[in-house]
């Protein structure tokens, strides 16, 4: 199977990495799956539900801080520098994620090849003006005042930078995924249970486009029947293969 991936690099001129949550287990970040999970115990609000009230908007904040308090420091692992090398020596042009962690960010991989569909959660934004707003300056309205933190520039209603459940997915970033899957010879899909829509779609776009479609996941997916090769293995021990 390593061989039939390795094949499939080589041969390959433009790779896209579509990656979800598998790839940062290994850097300490829970995916929703894993027992007892941390995801249980602080749920993550719907977006309605976060709009509804100041009240709510705190909960929410307050829930993504105790869970980042929880998976504290992270650094890419092997699967994020795999890809970042594969970026470096120009075979692999996009990173589709439907993380929110920035390790791709971190592994090297410059902003224009990543491509976030659900989103940034190492910092927050304001729904109405778009202004950034840094995750300590949150904490620290959040233990000051009772309500919920407003935009400093035009009081509006500060949320991570994510996609939330029931929000709309970010138009340009779902517009630039689908160039790149249409695009591409190889669509590698790396720790996604390819259940979240319309994030699954993708694979079945690039394979009905007549690229190879290769699933990287500990268990099966959905999609495994339409793929060339699926490998059902721990991400970093398959791709340190690509780390020179
Ligand atoms: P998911 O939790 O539904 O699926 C992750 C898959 O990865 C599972 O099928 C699991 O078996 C597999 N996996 C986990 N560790 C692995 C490993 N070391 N090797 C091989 N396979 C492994 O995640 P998803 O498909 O990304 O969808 C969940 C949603 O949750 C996404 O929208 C994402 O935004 C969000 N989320 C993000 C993070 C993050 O940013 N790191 C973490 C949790 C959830
Ligand atoms: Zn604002």
């Amino acid at each position: 199977m390593e061989d039939t991936l390795r094949q499939f690099v080589t041969e390959a001129e433009r790779i896209v990495g579509f990656t979800g949550a598998g790839i940062s287990t290994e850097c300490g970040i829970p995916d929703f799956r894993s027992p007892g999970g941390i995801w249980s115990k602080y749920k993550p609000i719907d977006f309605q539900t976060f709009l509804a009230s100041p009240e709510m908007r705190r909960e929410g904040l307050f829930r993504y801080l105790k869970i980042k308090e929880h998976v504290g420091e992270v650094q890419p692992g092997r699967g994020h520098l795999a890809l970042a090398e594969l970026a470096r020596n120009g075979r692999l042009t996009h990173i589709v994620t439907q993380n929110i962690d920035g390790l791709h960010q971190a592994s090297g991989v410059s902003e224009e090849q990543i491509i976030e569909l659900h989103g940034n959660g190492t910092y927050a934004k304001c729904l109405d003006c778009g202004a950034r707003h840094e995750l300590d300056w949150v904490a620290s309205e959040l233990d000051r005042n009772p309500g919920a933190p407003a935009c400093m520039k035009c009081s509006g209603i500060v949320k991570t930078a994510t996609i939330s459940f029931g929000q709309a997915m970010p138009e340009a970033e779902m517009i630039r995924a689908e160039a790149a899957t249409l695009q591409c010879d190889l669509f590698m899909v790396i720790g996604s249970s390819l259940v979240v829509q319309p994030a699954a779609g993708f694979p079945v776009i690039a394979k009905q486009n007549g690229a190879r479609l290769v699933i990287i996941n500990r268990e099966p997916t959905p999609i495994d029947r339409l793929a060339d090769l699926v490998i059902h293995r721990d991400i970093g021990d398959v791709l340190e293969m690509f780390l020179t």
